[in-house]
């Protein structure tokens, strides 16, 4: 029978603790449910924890999940043949995937007792899709397993998350990302506390710092360019904007980058220093906070807010960043 410990030992995922002791406890009564939605930011954990559960659900050793076993092997390398993995296909799930899983769905498995569909972030479907996939839903084969994954269950049918039983996923403790990201990425304990702070609760975006270390880099730029912008008056401002490329998706990761900085000052001004993220900057942010003032930085993180809604909302990306240089408090003398 499956135990907890095992599971934990051989998986990669990290925290979830609760949902992982659900789905054994599922198991083990045989009350197993056709399909589960796994929700919560991006890097959070839930294909993760997916990929996980059907290599519990196909591997046979007595104390599943193995690790090693050829079912558990090509689960994690996905080409078992029982395990069919959808994933938006240029930027969303398209009505001929379902199509294919609906005639995959109703074969009998090769060797697990399942057919395992996952679906990536179904909330990425197109309405066509998401409604051939609700079909299948309503009526499944008996063998076939649907895991979902999702930002937010809101982004999906609700005649979908009704029929699933729906894991959120809540950000993992830093303590336990650090700790990960030592043993498992060799990554010293403070450069590994500040990759924790920085993932907000997200595994996934602390290995996406450790594998692109160009991220890493570029928030520091962007940091530095925050801190500029903040002391610089509108003339100047405005020369930096001008300078900026058109690369839309680079601006929305500079404003998240400016937003948690803005955040972090605004705990520091209420004297919450302990929760800031950017905590290799702290000098910085507490000199650059006290200077703009709680009222200002306040209203800075609003604006910067609207900005990055406004650019989702496709908003023209010369404007959105010149509205931003006149409207985000700072303290030169001019502004
Ligand atoms: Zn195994």
């Amino acid at each position: 029978m499956l135990s907890l410990n095992n599971w934990r030992a051989v998986c990669e995922v990290i925290g979830h603790e609760w949902v992982l002791k659900l789905l054994e406890n599922a198991v083990r009564k045989g009350v197993l449910s056709h399909s589960y939605l796994f929700t919560g930011p991006d890097g959070v954990g839930k294909r993760t924890l997916a990929l996980e559960f059907a290599r519990y659900l196909c591997c046979r050793v007595s104390l599943p999940p193995c690790g090693s076993c050829r079912d558990c092997q090509e689960i994690l390398g996905r080409t078992h043949p029982d395990l069919k993995l959808l994933e938006p296909e240029n930027g969303s799930i398209k009505i001929e995937q379902i199509r294919e899983l609906h005639r995959e769905a109703f074969l009998a498995p090769h060797r697990s007792p399942y057919r395992i569909f996952i679906i990536s972030d179904m909330d990425k479907a197109t309405p066509e899709a998401a409604n051939s996939l609700l079909k299948i839903l309503e009526e499944p084969p008996l063998h076939s397993i649907f895991l979902l994954t999702a930002t937010s269950p809101e982004l999906l049918l609700p005649t979908i998350v009704s029929r699933c039983q729906v894991f959120n996923l809540r950000p993992v403790p830093e303590s336990q990302i650090q700790e990960f990201l030592e043993k498992n990425w060799g990554v010293e304990s403070y450069k590994a506390n500040i990759l924790a702070r920085l993932s907000e609760g997200c595994p996934g975006k602390a290995i996406r710092f450790i594998q692109e270390e160009e991220l890493f880099k570029r928030r520091e730029e962007d940091l530095e360019a925050f801190f500029y912008i903040l002391k610089s008056d509108t003339v100047a401002r405005l020369e930096w904007a001008g300078e900026f490329g058109k690369d839309e998706e680079r601006l929305k990761e500079m404003l998240n980058w400016w937003i948690l900085a803005a955040r972090d000052m605004l705990l520091i001004l209420e004297g919450a220093r302990e929760k800031v993220v950017n905590a290799d900057c702290l000098g910085k942010l507490e000199a650059t906070a006290v200077k703009l003032g709680k009222e200002k930085t306040r209203m800075g993180l609003k604006e910067l807010r609207s900005i990055l809604a406004a650019l989702h909302r496709n908003a023209n990306l010369r404007l959105a960043l010149d509205v931003l240089m006149l409207k985000l408090p700072g303290f030169s003398q001019e502004v």
